[in-house]
């Protein structure tokens, strides 16, 4: 037995990988695993102030060649109602999902009270310390609305540390559906606590969330099509 080893090691890096049945293999990790690549690259991971709660945020800049920078701005679709609900859209004329707004009702495209349409909105990431118990840092999904507050009060106010990981403004941030409409509302906390860990600013524009394929797109535009004609 020793000897056999011996002689499988020496082979070199590229190991054979023993052939299990399908059912040894718990849940099926490779396809749960296909399923969480295209979960991370649409984006889901992007930190989102849950529905009906607060969040305290601190904001904070990275540099891009040279230049210090605080956002990108990017188009989302969301309430795609399959096993990934929402990705960046790659630009009208290249997008498949854009290509089925004259195909899908209007309802189901602009969304109606209460339920989001599958049109692009306009989001803002922004590096960020998401404040709690332990801090933690996220890439932080905001709408215009909740990042034109943020700007407002910190030009207001004149200050030129605000977007700093170290001296920034922590922001509570609330959101909550009213009338069905989803309503935040953002204030600044004048005495922030000091942040525990050490930050590493992502450069946003150099990682600009790495899109699904075209393929996998088009797959999405094709379940919401057959589901809704
Ligand atoms: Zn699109």
């Amino acid at each position: 037995m020793k000897k056999a080893k011996k002689a499988k090691k020496a082979r070199g890096p590229v190991k054979k990988i023993a052939h299990r049945s399908k059912s040894a293999i718990n849940g099926d990790i490779y396809s749960r695993l296909k399923t969480q690549s295209k979960e991370a690259r649409s984006g889901s991971m992007f930190f989102k102030v849950p529905e009906g709660e607060k969040s305290k945020l601190r904001p904070f800049s990275f540099m891009h060649a040279g230049v210090e920078q605080l956002f990108i701005n990017i188009r989302r679709h969301f309430n795609l109602g399959g096993d990934v609900s929402t990705c960046t859209c790659p630009g009208e004329e290249n997008c498949p999902i854009c290509a089925l707004k004259d195909e899908v009702s209007e309802r189901l495209w602009q969304g109606s009270r209460g339920q989001g349409g599958l049109k692009p909105s306009n989001k803002y990431l922004v590096n960020a310390v998401l404040r709690g118990a332990e801090d933690k840092q996220v890439i932080w999904e905001l709408p215009k609305t909740v990042f034109a507050s943020i700007g407002e009060t910190v030009e207001a106010n004149e200050s030129t540390t605000a977007f700093d990981h170290k001296k920034g403004i922590d922001w509570v941030v609330s959101r909550a559906t009213e009338k069905g409409f989803t309503r935040y509302k953002v204030n600044p906390i004048t005495q922030p606590r000091p942040i525990g860990m050490e930050v590493k600013p992502v450069d946003l524009i150099a990682f600009q969330p790495a899109p699904l394929s075209d393929s996998e797109l088009s797959d999405i535009a094709v379940q919401i099509a057959s589901k809704n004609t």
